[in-house]
Order: structure tokens, then sequence, then C-alpha cells
């Protein structure tokens, strides 16, 4: 018999998660069993999924720093690259963040409903409180301070220290690219080989994942519900907003960020731009690796766009590592929205903290299936939001990755597009290539 897409796989196993959760509330002794030996199962999988957060960043960006290449290089194509880089990804968030804001998913849960979910992560809600209390005391530069390491070893000891291994990491990277190439060439195979056995240790966890789901959905059900199965369907339903929330996040940016950024920076019709590299987009969407995905994006961009090979093989490799606008929108919206419906209270200082973890997050996070995922633990984390929380949104996780991957390679095809637009590396009889294409 034919093996499940593990797409489908996960999708099983959340239907027969939420089924079985429902069943356990009709019999008491089934919820203690599920509770007791069932549960463990999913946290195995949050627990896998934040075990290889740590290398996962500190590899993935040191050689996508690395990847620009030499440093004169780096300094005008990659600054180039990185700012359009920062400025969509700062603009997807706050895309989010205002959306996520304006139809509150997370309040669409009853008051007591939050309540049972706060009692829930009583213990760390204790401690958000106290590091609150601490967060009061602090100077106005200590975010900047705190993402200096004062010991890398330590930092890379602990999920919160997040911030402090990215910076390490940008760091490692830079100084890749000027030390001598053959000095350079070991350490850069190195994080290059731990790039993909952590890539491949993330496919080992999917394995995992459908169980892993099965298993977050029935307890979750269980224990929100307690012995009302209403409150499990309210929780479902806030789970439906929180899905149209990012999904309209997602469409906004598809419909006014990059038609906008396109227009303005080349003579490409957004319509051309859709139609060149809708497979890419397509392929994205059903295998949520902008990774596996690389190779026809670039085909797509060059052959079907005219962009130069010399911009889109630097743009793109460099963009399927570090741009992930759908993620970090992603990011952002969940963070929020978890926070919402745990009743937790986010301060100013808080969502910044939220735009500037998610921006790095979505940088570290691989081009890979789930990636985002176990990076928004490090959002979380940076705010103090119980990363446990992370249970709740696992519902409609691989349909949200499917779609958020779209819109990473979108993305990283905008600016591949705008790069060699404004780098005169756009042909300029792309147009003619795309219609002789359309038409053979
Ligand atoms: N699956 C996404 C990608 O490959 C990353 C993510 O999980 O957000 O682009």
């Amino acid at each position: 018999m034919k093996k499940l897409a593990l797409h489908t796989q996960i999708l099983i196993g959340m239907t027969l998660g939420l089924i079985f959760g429902m069943v356990c509330l009709e019999f008491e002794g089934l919820s203690g069993f599920t509770l007791d030996f069932i549960k463990p199962i999913g946290t195995i999988f949050i627990r896998s999924l934040k075990m290889v957060a740590v290398p996962l960043v500190l590899a993935s960006l040191i050689i996508g720093v690395a990847n620009i290449g030499d440093v004169s290089k780096l300094s005008r194509m990659g600054g180039k690259t990185l700012g359009i880089f920062v400025l969509t990804t700062v603009i997807s968030i706050t895309v989010g963040l205002s959306l996520v804001a304006v139809m509150k998913p997370g309040h669409k849960l009853p008051e007591e409903t939050r309540q049972n979910l706060m009692s829930l992560y009583d213990s760390n809600a204790e401690s958000q409180i106290s590091a609150a209390e601490e967060v009061k005391t602090r100077g106005p530069l200590q975010p900047l301070i705190d993402m200096v390491p004062d010991n890398i070893f330590f930092a890379t000891t602990q999920n919160g220290r997040m911030l402090q291994v990215v910076f390490f990491a940008i760091l490692v990277g830079v100084a890749l690219l000027q030390v001598p190439k053959q000095k350079g060439a070991t350490v850069l195979g190195f994080f290059n080989g731990i790039n993909d056995v952590i890539i491949k240790i993330v496919q080992y966890i999917m394995l995992i994942a459908p169980y892993g789901v099965f298993a977050l959905i029935a307890s979750l059900i269980i224990e929100i519900a307690g012995d009302n199965p209403e409150k499990a369907w309210e929780l479902l339903y806030a789970l439906l907003w929180y899905t149209i929330t990012v999904v309209i996040g997602m469409f906004l940016m598809m419909i006014f960020v990059y038609p906008i950024l396109i227009r303005y920076f080349s003579k490409i019709k957004y319509l051309e731009f859709f139609r060149g590299i809708r497979p890419a987009m397509l392929l994205g969407f059903s295998t949520s690796s902008s990774t596996a995905t690389l190779p026809v994006t670039m085909d797509r961009v060059e052959k079907q766009l005219g962009v130069s090979e010399e911009v889109s093989s630097f743009v793109l490799p460099l963009g399927a590592t570090i741009n992930m606008n759908g993620t970090s929108l992603y990011q952002g919206v969940s963070a929020i929205f978890i926070a919402q419906a745990m009743g937790l209270e986010l301060t100013l200082s808080s969502q910044i903290t939220i735009v500037l973890t998610a921006t790095l997050a979505a940088v570290g996070t691989a081009g890979v299936p789930g990636a985002g995922l176990v990076m928004l633990v490090i959002v979380l984390e940076a705010v103090g939001i119980p990363a446990a929380g992370i249970a709740l949104i696992m519902a409609p996780e691989r349909i949200l990755d499917m779609v958020r991957t779209m819109v990473n390679i979108t993305g990283d095809a905008s600016v591949a597009v705008v790069v060699a637009s404004t780098e005169g590396e756009l042909d300029p009889d792309f147009d003619k290539k795309l219609t002789t294409e359309q038409s053979s």
C-alpha cells in the first residue's frame, strides 16, 4: 500500500485526536488514561522541537551570512538585499500584529475558558508576572545589552537566550567572509554539515508529528473542556478565527505589499510576475519547504522573469534561508493569539519585542516543514508567554505551514526581482520569453 503523505498523516492525527478527545469526555476513566499515557507523546514532540532550536539557528544563520560570498559584495548587494528582507519582514509582522489586534481571535474564548487555560499553565503565569515586574526596573537600553552574550556556551544552553545565539551566529558568518578561504572552509563545511544533520533530525521529529498532534489535541480537549464539552467547541471556534486572521494577513502580503514593491522598483506587471512564479508557489504550498522549492524558484525567476543568474543565485538561496515573510507574520499573530487566549496582557514593549524576535526568529527558521513552529517557541519565551501555549495552535499548523511557505517563496522572488531591477540585472525582454513560453 502506498504510504500516505506526511501532511495527510498529520491531518488524520489531528482529526482522530479531536474525535478521541471528544470521546474521552464521555468516559471518565479514559480521560485519566489519556492524560497519563497519551499526553506524554505530545510533550515529547514539543520537547524534541525545542531540542533542535539552538543548533538549527546557529548553523543555518552562520551559513546564511557566509553564503553572501565576499566582503565587497556583502556591503553592496548584500546590504540592499538584507535591507529589503528586513523591510518586508517587519511589514509582514506589522500586518499580522495589526490584524490580530483588530480581529482578537484569542478573545473569542469566553472568560471562563480562558481562566481554565490560565490555571493549566499557572506556574508559568506566575513566572511571567515576576518577569514583568523585573522588566519595569530595567534601563531603556537593556534589550540591546541583553542581545550580547557574556558567555556564548552559556547562551546556547537556554532557548530563552536565542537572541544572543543569533547575534553570535551573525558575527561568525561575517568573520567567515573575512578570514582566508581555506581556513574558513573547514568551519563553513562543519556548519553546513550540522545544518544538514539538524534538518534530517527535524524530518525524524516530523515522523512522530501525527502521533504528537493526536496526543496534543486529545489531551488539550480533555484539559480545556473539563466537565463541559461546550468549552472545547469554543476553543475550536477561536482557532478558526486565528486561522482566518493568519490567512487574511498572508493574502494582504500577496495582493498589496509585493505588488507595490514590484511595481515601484521594476517594470514587471504583477500578473506577469505571478504567472512566472506560480509553479514555484504551488510547489511551496504542497511541500511546505522553501529549500525543497528553491531549484524551481530559481529556474522560474531566471527563465520567466529575466532575473540574471548572478542575482538569482545570490538572493534566492539566501532568501530561502533567512527571508520568511509568511513565517514571521504567522509567528507574530500566533504569539498574540496565545497571549490573548491565556488572558495575558502584553505591553507595548512586549509587542516591540515580538516584532524584533519574530524578525530574527524568521531569519533563523530553516526552509523545511514545521520549522516556523520551532522558532515560535523563541518568540514566546522572549516575552514570557508559556511555550506550552503552542499546543493551542497545533491543529491548524500544517495548513498554515503550507500557506506561509507559499508566501515565503513569493517574498524571496519579489526581492530577487527588485534587486535585479535596481542593479540593472533584469532582462528587458523578459515578457517576450514569458509569452513564448505560454504559447508553447
Ligand atoms: N515551512 C516553512 C518554509 O520552508 C518554514 C516554516 O515552517 O515557517 O518556508
